[in-house]
């Protein structure tokens, strides 16, 4: 049986040296954790002919056919690899929160403990700009007299909402270069252990992009492989493949070659981004804070160690290139009146932003900036094609879960693979994988993407309904209990994972 549907499957049409049956194109921390687990999935496959009850010939041949459909997998990527140094002020600068869901599958990918920061935090504060906001004008003031009688003039110090759960992280904020740094350590030392044990041989091509990617019509079911021309400086060579992942982020060009429709709205926000030491508080550290203001500007504090902490202040584009021009003292003062004045004994003060004198002698802060707009792919899939990670999905930055859904992404796409190459199919198919994995996409995306967009458009819109729907889901006690669990359990991945509970990222 086994055998019947495994010969099913397309032969491979391309055995020139040039030819993979993947390729991901974009090696950041979605394609580098894709590559790491599609290197996983071979060897599993290929382990399992070894355990199976055929003479020793049939039990190589099994475990090859059954991996063979990821025999040669190449990563490219458009950058230099990766390297992370602690003492470097700009490889600190970008951190993600990582939910527990994403923390056991990095896990299991083997990058999690070869980090060195991966900060809990157990408590996540939100506070929306009040009639005592100190950065309300006296007029407003007034205007929003009727806020005051619903909500006391405490709204601001005490979090209108809280989730807290001291048993078990509620997230981990980690450095995006160390985190993308260690998966692709990871995958050097698994494509090691390929070619000495298994025989396959992986190709990793940094400073390398994509050009002229043909992929098969529409119309064509598991036909002809991909083309495409990999190109490092003025040098190009053809390749062929049998599915390529476009991973390359938000500016994707296999995006382009799809020509997918997409839901788009530009934010007119650009997120500012800085690293800042924090007075020591008691807790250690392990609380982050998020606040709400009425024209639609979220400040965001994430602790990254017991006295650190990273900004991400999403706000307009004037405002984002002024923090970036302002003085160290001028930028200190505006994000302490953003954050610790609203709740001076719970918001750690900010003591300073980080910052290095240059070679020329000139001051150089910790600080960059990142415009914000939402893409999401409605048909990621094309033939022997898939986005996943941002090129398929990017969002704003306030909940945190913009490369969550990328590694939600990478769990589902290698739960669909493995279910094709177990039924034969080519991996290549958009009807036996690209459509089932759009579908699981959708309903990890899809849920995360409304939430969000519902928030920020209250808060902005109708900042007084979106506060006291704050105020009600914190402390009315039957709401709170039942949506705030309901909250965590999308948040944390928990529905998620829930979904996919056969997959061994899992386990
Ligand atoms: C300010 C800010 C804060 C955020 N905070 C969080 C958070 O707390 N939690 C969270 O989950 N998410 C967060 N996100 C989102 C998160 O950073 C992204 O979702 C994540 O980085 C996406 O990963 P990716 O690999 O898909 O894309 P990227 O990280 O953009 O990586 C793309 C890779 O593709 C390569 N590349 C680009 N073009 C090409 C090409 N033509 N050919 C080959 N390679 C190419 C690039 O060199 C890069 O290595 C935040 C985003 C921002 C802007």
């Amino acid at each position: 049986m086994l055998r019947r549907s495994l010969s099913t499957r397309a032969a491979s049409p391309a055995a020139s040296a040039n030819a993979h049956e993947v390729i991901v194109s974009g090696g950041g921390l979605v394609g580098g954790a894709m590559i790491a687990s599609l290197q996983q999935l071979r060897s599993r496959l290929h382990a399992e002919g070894s355990k199976m009850n055929f003479t020793s010939s049939d039990r190589s041949a099994t475990g090859t056919i059954l991996s063979s459909q990821l025999a040669r997998l190449m990563l490219v990527d458009s950058s230099a690899r990766p390297a992370y140094d602690a003492a470097n002020m700009m490889h600190t600068l970008r951190t993600v929160s990582i939910t527990p869901v994403s923390s056991k599958i990095l896990d299991n990918l083997g990058a999690w403990d070869r980090l060195t920061t991966k900060h809990p935090y157990y408590r996540m504060a939100v506070r929306h700009e009040q009639v005592n906001s100190p950065t309300l004008g006296s007029g407003a003031r007034s205007s929003a007299f009727f806020m005051t009688s619903l909500l006391g003039n405490a709204t601001s110090a005490e979090p209108l909402l809280e989730f807290t759960d001291l048993r078990k992280p509620v997230g981990f904020i980690c450095f995006n270069t160390e985190l993308n740094s260690c998966m692709i350590d990871v995958v050097e030392a698994q494509q090691k252990a390929a070619a000495e044990t298994e025989g396959f041989h992986d190709t990793l091509c940094f400073n390398h992009r994509l050009e002229d990617v043909k992929l098969p019509s529409q119309g064509n079911m598991d036909g002809p492989w991909g083309t495409a021309k990999l190109v490092s400086g003025d040098a190009k060579a053809d390749t062929e493949f049998g599915l390529i992942l476009g991973c390359e982020g938000r500016g994707s060009p296999l995006r382009d070659v799809l020509s997918t429709p997409s839901l788009q709205h530009d934010y007119a926000q650009t997120a500012f981004v800085c690293d800042v030491r924090v007075e020591k508080v008691d807790d250690g550290n392990v609380c982050s804070f998020q606040n709400f203001f009425r024209d639609g500007k979220i400040i965001g504090m994430l602790p990254t160690s017991e006295e650190t902490a990273n900004i991400v202040f999403s706000t307009t584009p004037q405002h984002a290139r002024e923090l970036m021009a302002c003085t160290h003292e001028e930028l200190v003062a505006e994000l302490n009146q953003r954050l610790c004045a609203f709740a001076p004994n719970d918001i750690p003060k900010i003591l300073e932003v980080p910052q290095k004198t240059t070679a020329d002698g000139s001051t150089k802060r910790a600080q960059g900036f990142f415009p914000l707009k939402l893409n999401v792919a409605t048909t990621p899939y094309a033939p022997r094609a898939i986005l996943l990670g941002d090129a398929a999905h990017s969002i704003h930055p306030f909940a945190g879960q913009g490369l969550n859904l990328g590694i939600y992404d990478i769990c589902a796409l290698t739960s669909v693979l493995e279910q094709a190459i177990r039924s034969g199919q080519d991996i290549g198919s958009s009807v036996a994988v690209g459509q089932v994995f759009a579908g699981h996409m959708l309903s990890h995306t899809a849920p995360m993407i409304l939430g969000m967009e519902m928030i920020k458009k209250l808060t902005y819109g109708v900042p007084g309904l979106s506060s006291v729907g704050m105020k009600a889901l914190n402390s009315l006690p039957l709401v709170s209990t039942v949506a705030k669990d309901a909250i965590m359990q999308v948040s944390s991945g928990a529905v998620f994972a829930s979904q996919q509970k056969g997959s061994f990222l899992l386990q």
